[in-house]
């Protein structure tokens, strides 16, 4: 099994440093990959990300929620041109770093949402194809 970060996630980063083994990398570009990614190879489960995440955007496989009751408040990022995430999220990492994310949307209090993926996207797999052929995965850290 292995930890996936979801649509949650707003960039911040950090969870990065907690990951024994350096699986948690930035999807580079943003427009396409908004969000961090974990390697589903290399993850080893062992949750120190978890409790680092202020926007608790990361869950093991098989405990994302499909029914998550919104606050209120909460983005969700997604790649650009996904229908209906129209909003532009402006914040910080922690690194004081500016986070730009041109395609979010904003939930309401109470709207129940499946982070397990929405509009054709799914959290786990957009995940493993952060490493995949047709991604920058690990060399993102050099772009
Ligand atoms: S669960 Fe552990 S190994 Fe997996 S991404 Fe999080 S910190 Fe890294
Ligand atoms: S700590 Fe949360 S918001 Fe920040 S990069 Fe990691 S998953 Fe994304």
């Amino acid at each position: 099994m292995t930890h996936v970060i979801t649509s949650l996630c707003l960039r911040d980063s950090s969870c990065v440093e907690v990951c024994p083994v350096e699986c948690i990398i930035p999807g580079k570009p943003e427009s396409k990959w908004p969000l961090f990614y974990i390697d589903p190879d290399t993850c080893i489960d062992c949750g120190a990300c978890v409790p680092e995440c202020p926007y608790e955007a990361i869950f093991a496989e098989d405990e994302i929620p499909t029914d998550y009751t919104a606050m209120g408040g909460e983005y969700l990022a997604m790649p650009e041109g996904t229908p209906g995430y129209t909003e532009v999220y402006e914040g910080e990492n922690d690194q004081d770093e500016p986070v730009i994310l041109k395609a979010t949307r904003i939930l309401d209090e109470g709207e129940v949402v499946d982070l397990t993926g929405d509009a054709g996207w799914n959290a786990a797999q957009a995940n493993a194809d952060y490493f995949g052929d047709d991604a920058p995965g690990y060399d993102a850290l050099d772009m």
